[in-house]
This record gives C-alpha cells, sequence and structure tokens, in this order.
C-alpha cells in the first residue's frame, strides 16, 4: 500500500481555515485532530496523526476525536467538514498492531464499546457533518466517513472493507451503517471481499455523494452543509432487501458462494458476517451489539490471530525491499513464459525495458500479452499506453548496453546461459547487475567464467509474475552486499516482496514444494484418486491440491526440477519421474496442452464429483515433507530466520494463509509432535520421511 501513496502526486489539500499560508484564529491542542472555523461558520475537523505517514485509529485517536466532538457540540457551527491532512490518504484503517496486544474477548469488546460510543456522538451531531475522502479510506476509516451526514470524495479516492482478509469484519459499526446506506448486496459483497470502491463506482453505488477534483473541495463541502448538495438515499429496493426475507434468500446463496472460496472451518469471518446480517440485520441497535461479540470472537481466534501474523510479514518483506535503487531500464533476455511477463511487469511500474529473444514471433507476443495484463490491472486508457511505450521488442539485444540491470530468463540449460553471459558481459554498462530467473541451476555454477561475478545476483519469480508477490532474491558467496541491497530496492519499486535466499538447489519455495507434489504422484500410483489427494491438500488450506498444481506448472517443468533436485540434494525422494515421463513423452504437459492430470477446459481442470474423502494419513504425507525441508533450509542457513520462510511459502505458494505459514504451523502443532509423526511415516513409507534434525531445535 506504501508504494500506492508514494506514487501518488504531492497535492496542496483543501484545509479551510488550515490551507497553506492561514492561520487559524483557534485550533483545539490535541495531538492528532485539529479544529478551526471558517468566514462561513464551518469547523473544519482534521485528523493528522502525529508521527505517522498515514493516519490510522487507536484507542488515543477516538479520545482525542471524542474531546474535538464534545468541543464542537458547545458551540455549535453551521456544520462540520472532517478532512485528513495526509498526503496519501483520508484514513488506512485501525491500527492493526494495536491489535496483536489483545487477547481477551471481554476486553475487546469494552474497546469497542467505547469506539462506538465515540462514532454514535459523530453521528448525532445536530449539523451537518461531511467526510471529504481523498486517498485510502478503509476499515475504521470508512466506519467514520459512514457515520458522516454526506461523503464527498476526490477523484483519487477508494473506500474499503478489508477486514476479511484479516479474518475479521467491519468492528465499529460498518456492518450496521453499510447495508443501509447503500444496496445491501452490495454492501456485503464489498464487506466480503475486501475489494475497494474508486471514487466513480462507490458514487454509483450511493456510497458517496458526489466525486469531485481537489479544486473543488471547499464549494462541494460547503454547498453538503448547506443543504444544497443532491443526495441518492434509501429507497424499496434497500428496504426490501433488508426485510427478513430478503435477508434469508440473499444470506442462503452468500453462504454458498463463500463456503466455494472460504470454507468455514478456515475462514470463520465471512460467515459470522452472513449470520450478522441475516439474524439481526432487522434491527439497528441488535446489530450493533452482535457486531461487536462477533468481532471480539473473530479477533481473539487462531486464524485472526494468524491472518494477522501474515499481514506483518508482508510488511516485514516489503522493509526487506526498502532501500534505493535509482535504475531506469532493464533489459531482459528471453521473452518466453517469465521473461515476456517480467518485462511488461517492469515497464509498468515505470522502467525502460528492452526486451530480447532470438524469436521475433515471442517478441511479437510478449507485447501482445502486455496489452491483456494491462487491460486487467490498469484503470486508465493513458496508462496503458505510456506502459506499452516503455516496452521495446528488442530483436538485436541492443538494449544491454545501456541497461542498470540486465534479467536473463532463457530456457533451463546451464550452456546456453553461460554463452549469453559471456557475449553480454562486455558490453554491459559499468556497475549494472546481472539478474537470473534460474529456478534451479545453482548461481555458483552459473557465475564462472564471468569477469564480475559479485554483479550476479538471483531474482527468481514466480508464475504468473503479476499475482505471485513474491521473488526470491538468491546470493552466492562472492555476489557485493552492495548488488543484493539494491536487487532488493529494484523489487521494491516494482512492488514484489524480496525472501533473501542463499543459492542451493531449489532456493527455498521449490525444494519446499517438490516432495509435496512427488508425494502426490506417489499416492496416485499406490491408486489414490486424483480428486482425493487434492482435496486432502485442500483441507489443510492449501489453495490447490498438489496434482492440480503440477498440472498448471507444466508437467515438463516438474520433471526438469524433479531431477535436477535428486541429482543435486542428498535427500531421498520418491521416484515417480516415470509417472512424470510418461505424460511428458505423451505430449501431456497440463494445463497449457489441455491435458495433464486433468483434462483442462477453459483455464479449469475438470474434476469428477464422487471422490473418497482424504484421510489424516494422507495430510500428513503431503504436508510434512514440505515442512521439513523448511526446517533443513533454515539448518543449513539457506533462509536466515523462520518468518522470511512462512512470508516466502505463503506469497510463493499460498500455503494456508490462516495458518501463519509452516515454520509458525509447525510451532504451533509442535516440533515434537511433527518429528513423531515423520519418524511414524518413515516406518511406514520410508526413509524419504527421516525427519531433519533441525527439529531438535525447534522442540
Ligand atoms: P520459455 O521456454 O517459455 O522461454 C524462454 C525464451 O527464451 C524463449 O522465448 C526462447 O525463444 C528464448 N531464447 C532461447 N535462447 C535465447 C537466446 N540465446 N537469446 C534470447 N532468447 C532466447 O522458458 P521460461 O519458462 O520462461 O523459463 C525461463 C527461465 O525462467 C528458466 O531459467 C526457468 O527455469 C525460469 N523459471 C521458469 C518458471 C516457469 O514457471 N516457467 C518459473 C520460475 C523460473
Amino acid at each position: 500500500m506504501g508504494k500506492v501513496w508514494d506514487t501518488l502526486a504531492p497535492r496542496n489539500l483543501e484545509l479551510g481555515p488550515f490551507s497553506a499560508g492561514r492561520k487559524p484564529a483557534a485550533a483545539g491542542a490535541w495531538r492528532h485532530w485539529k479544529l478551526a472555523r471558517d468566514d462561513d461558520g464551518i469547523a473544519w475537523l482534521i485528523f493528522d496523526k502525529e508521527g505517522s505517514s498515514a493516519n490510522t485509529i487507536d484507542e488515543d485517536v477516538l479520545r482525542e476525536l471524542n474531546d474535538a466532538l464534545a468541543q464542537i457540540t458547545r458551540e455549535l457551527p453551521k456544520g462540520v467538514v472532517l478532512r485528513s491532512a495526509k498526503k496519501n490518504g483520508f484514513i488506512a484503517g485501525a491500527d492493526i498492531g494495536e491489535f496483536r496486544t489483545m487477547t481477551e474477548a471481554a476486553a475487546v469488546q469494552n474497546r469497542l464499546r467505547e469506539g462506538h460510543a465515540v462514532i454514535d456522538r459523530l453521528e448525532q451531531l445536530s449539523v451537518p457533518v461531511v467526510a471529504v475522502i481523498h486517498g485510502y479510506c478503509l476499515g475504521g476509516g470508512l466506519e467514520i466517513a459512514l457515520a458522516c451526514d454526506y461523503r464527498v470524495a476526490v477523484e483519487d479516492a477508494q473506500l474499503g472493507f478489508p477486514e476479511v482478509l484479516l479474518g475479521l469484519h467491519p468492528g465499529l459499526g460498518g456492518t450496521v451503517r453499510l447495508p443501509r446506506l447503500i444496496n445491501p448486496i452490495e454492501a456485503m459483497t464489498m464487506m466480503l471481499t475486501g475489494r475497494n470502491a474508486r471514487a466513480t463506482r462507490a458514487k454509483s453505488l450511493g456510497l458517496v455523494d458526489a466525486v469531485v477534483a481537489e479544486r473543488h473541495v471547499k464549494a462541494a463541502a460547503s454547498a453538503a452543509v448547506f443543504g444544497k448538495l443532491k443526495t441518492r438515499r434509501g429507497g424499496k429496493l434497500i428496504e426490501l432487501l433488508n426485510s427478513k426475507l430478503g435477508r434469508q434468500l440473499a444470506a442462503r446463496r452468500m453462504r454458498a458462494q463463500t463456503g466455494k472460496k472460504a470454507p468455514i472451518e478456515h475462514y470463520p469471518a465471512p460467515h459470522a458476517l452472513i449470520d450478522l446480517w441475516e439474524h439481526h440485520g432487522g434491527s439497528a441497535e441488535e446489530m450493533q451489539k452482535a457486531e461487536i461479540a462477533s468481532f471480539a470472537r473473530l479477533l481473539t481466534s487462531d486464524t485472526s490471530r494468524n491472518l494477522v501474523r501474515v499481514f506483518f510479514l508482508r510488511e516485514k518483506l516489503k522493509q526487506l525491499a526498502d532501500g534505493q535503487w535509482p535504475g531506469k531500464r532493464v533489459h531482459v533476455i528471453g521473452a518466453g513464459a517469465m521473461g515476456a511477463d517480467i518485462a511488461a511487469w517492469c515497464a509498468w511500474h515505470g522502467f525502460h525495458v528492452t526486451l530480447a529473444d532470438t524469436n521475433p514471433e515471442a517478441l511479437g507476443k510478449a507485447v501482445a500479452r502486455a496489452a491483456d495484463l494491462y487491460g486487467k490491472i490498469g484503470h486508465r486508457r493513458t496508462a496503458t499506453r505510456d506502459a506499452l511505450d516503455r516496452l521495446i521488442p528488442d530483436l538485436n539485444g541492443e538494449g544491454v548496453h545501456t541497461a542498470d540491470l540486465v534479467i536473463e530468463a532463457v530456457p533451463e540449460t546451464l550452456d546456453l546461459k553461460r554463452k549469453i553471459y559471456a557475449a553480454i558481459e562486455p558490453k554491459m554498462a559499468p556497475g549494472a547487475i546481472l539478474a537470473t530467473n534460474t529456478s534451479s541451476i545453482p548461481l555458483q555454477q552459473l557465475r564462472e567464467g564471468l569477469q564480475r561475478p559479485d554483479h550476479l545476483v538471483g531474482l527468481h519469480f514466480f508464475n504468473p509474475v503479476s499475482r505471485m508477490a513474491l521473488v526470491e532474491l538468491v546470493s552466492h558467496d562472492q555476489v557485493s552486499s552492495g548488488v543484493l541491497a539494491q536487487g532488493r530496492a529494484f523489487l521494491g519499486r516494482i512492488d514484489r516482496l524480496p525472501a533473501p535466499v542463499k543459492s542451493a538447489p531449489g532456493f527455498l519455495v521449490n525444494r519446499a514444494l517438490t516432495p509435496y507434489m512427488l508425494e502426490a504422484m506417489v499416492m496416485l500410483n499406490e491408486g489414490g484418486k486424483r480428486e482425493t489427494i487434492d482435496a486432502a491438500a485442500q483441507s489443510f488450506g492449501m489453495p490447490m491440491g498438489p496434482i492440480e498444481l503440477a498440472d498448471q506448472v507444466g508437467l515438463d517443468i516438474c520433471l526438469h526440477v524433479a531431477e535436477s533436485l535428486k541429482a543435486n540434494l542428498d535427500r531421498p525422494m520418491p521416484d515417480v519421474s516415470r509417472v512424470l515421463r510418461d505424460k511428458v513423452e505423451l505430449g501431456e504437459l497440463g494445463r497449457k496442452t489441455g491435458k495433464g492430470f486433468y483434462v483442462w477446459k477453459k483455464g479449469e481442470a475438470i474434476k469428477e464429483g464422487a471422490a473418497p474423502a482424504p484421510t489424516e494419513e494422507m495430510r500428513d504425507r503431503l504436508i510434512l515433507p514440505m515442512l521439513d525441508v523448511c526446517v533443513t533450509c533454515l539448518r543449513e542457513g539457506i533462509v536466515e530466520d523462520e518468518d522470511i520462510i512462512d512470508g516466502a511459502m505463503v506469497f510463493a505458494t499460498g500455503f494456508a494463509p490462516f495458518r501463519g505459514g509452516p515454520m509458525h504451523y509447525a510451532r504451533s502443532r509442535g516440533a515434537e509432535n511433527i518429528r513423531r509423526a515423520l519418524e511414524v511415516l518413515a516406518q511406514r513409507y520410508g526413509d524419504r520421511f527421516r525427519p531433519d534434525p533441525g527439529w531438535d531445535r525447534l522442540a
């Protein structure tokens, strides 16, 4: 989020009496809020959280808001304008750090009741209150805005309730006010998905009353205060959908849809939200009470704790990418599955990118794919046009001369990569970095023959680049620390999360995923049903089962990685090369050819309905070897700490986020418990389950 904010153009905000160059006649003496009246008798209440670049809500902020409201009530103005002084937005939500300290549901309820009282007080002010919203208006911020009489959005505003991503639902009256203000189905969808609404969408939903340019804020706010702003409120449809029958019918459908994406046993929050609305939506007062109780229950649950942990893991990885890197030009070699997407992604993030390939057809396809991607992720046509202008097909590889960073993404062959390095290194600008996207070749082998091995680093992206936030930043014993720092900062500039790993076969993520996928194939060989095997992993919380994942990745790539890891690691691995090789020889490579272990139609694996339910043992056979590799990587120093392992596995593989990452899961279940379970599996199925000695250190 920080990155998005940083890219917003600096602006002068209209802050009424506090606007640049004017001194307010009187202002309250709070740390986070300022209050003064303008010449029209409107009170401007400005939120500017002390010591923070973004406005977030905590106990202190609410206490001061309460004082400010008391002061406003003592001498009523004509109206109140509530706005943020931060350039990046209105309010980014509640201070998540505060959540971490709360373990008692009763204490949470008390705190919430105090918060509700302040927000109710805002709602009950007897003069019109206008929230002026620019940038982010999320969670608790939106709850404050909902308690105002009018909402005026500046064009870049984004409003939303992301609580569900933390295993929660809104807790400061949002569940009560939103479904009463706008179509409740839209309201529930916003809260169930956590998706933001941009200003124009918010206007069409009726969530904001006007969308204006910054220079018109004062006029719009004053029009609202003096009753001259047209609003669209309520209506028969909203009433009907909020009726008991309306709620019952809609809730049934919502439950079915939600259950498919977020099973109740793994993600209780969206289900609790549906219950809240269905059972209490008829009375605001009752719903408020129920919201408090439900929020407190969720906040103190393991699921929410783990999802909050994942939020902080993301922050931790983001911080690793915080440094400065002044580079402007990126040259990508290889316009295949990975190189094309890496180039498109870099161009989208402002880099001038040259994309080289020996095959002109690949270059044409790459540009078409980029246009397609930009159409999906962008909201302005000009942004797509500018990014396409920055992405230059480069058949002769001229871009290598001026690039600050060269990323190689040619097929996974040591000789080919080395040959390319020998040809380009003399042409590269002094100080330019050479990065490889290799997924399995040790960098110690790739750097041989280089004039400047200290400039070689691994940037191991995952497929698809635009959706997988994580990139393994691979080091080797000769890379310079400066190059690593620049690599991290580069990843920050393209909004990816670095996971620093040492070069070793499979690095961390592929090494951990391989035994998981191969074990699934052993089970297939034993006669297991592919649907049951996939269901075993999904019942643990993996977003996709291992068989489907193998099809998705491509069985040729799986075979290659499995063979390379088998050759380079001394860990015993199941031998399923025959299963994989047969498929590869038949040309059944998975999703990309329409058939692998599954038949694929329109990007979906076709699954057969009735399959036997998975067993606990199946789950352990799949998941525990993955955890065992994580412990090995920690013991061998491939990865520095447990948080990086957890972050990498969650953001690169979707490892059950509600479990907080593999190491966190291992610690919650108990290292000794897992070690014993592995021993039992080793006795039954062979040495590949023998636990790593590193478990002893965790116990
Ligand atoms: P790919 O086969 O889809 O694309 C490789 C491209 O390189 C092709 O377009 C080919 O024409 C081009 N090429 C070949 N020789 C070249 C040369 N001498 N100069 C310029 N271009 C040349 O391969 P890919 O799947 O994109 O993999 C590329 C690299 O990324 C590999 O090292 C692979 O291990 C790694 N990787 C792949 C994935 C994945 O899921 N596919 C994920 C992470 C990393």
